[in-house]
């Protein structure tokens, strides 16, 4: 499977579907998706970015120096249910959007409320890095992009 990629592609500008089904089909789209996050060394990727619209994404914080650490997470058809009043600006990039960077303010921490790989409903509270992440994926599933949300696109090649 290869990414899909630019500002503005019909399928990263399409709002996604939510998943009726767990089906093995679907399962396997979770495996490729956590191949291909690490295979490009990211953090989440979302299913649009794989070219499929349905409301998917996949995490995993990352560190220079400790490499994936903490809890991979496959996360189906999530809801924000809150946002922090506090923000925090941070620079972020995209698999989808090569050698752009762009500093983002964003909640600091969020409630949210998704389907795991196994069909099980699950809340869960972030914070940081890993809040940024959740809150990036998920506009992915709206068809957003971080260019949305950031007024300077720094290009570094
Ligand atoms: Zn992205």
């Amino acid at each position: 499977m290869e990414l899909v990629t630019g500002k503005d592609n019909e399928i990263l500008r399409t709002p996604s579907q939510p998943v009726e089904k767990i089906t093995p089909e679907i399962r396997e789209l979770i495996r490729q998706m956590k191949k291909l996050m690490k295979q490009y060394g990211g953090i989440g990727l979302a299913a649009p970015q794989l070219g499929i619209n349905l409301q998917i994404f996949v995490a995993q914080a990352y560190s220079q120096e400790r490499g994936y650490q903490g809890k991979f997470y496959a996360l189906l058809n999530p809801k924000i249910i809150n946002l922090s009043q506090q923000t925090e600006k941070m620079e972020e990039g995209c698999l989808s959007l090569p050698h752009l960077y762009g500093e983002v303010e964003r909640p600091k921490r969020i409630v949210l409320e998704a389907l795991d790989e196994f069909g099980n409903k699950v809340k869960l509270k972030a914070s940081g890095l890993l809040a940024r992440i959740f809150q990036h994926e998920i506009d992915h599933l709206n068809g957003k992009l971080f260019i949305d949300r950031t007024k300077r696109v720094k290009e570094l090649k």
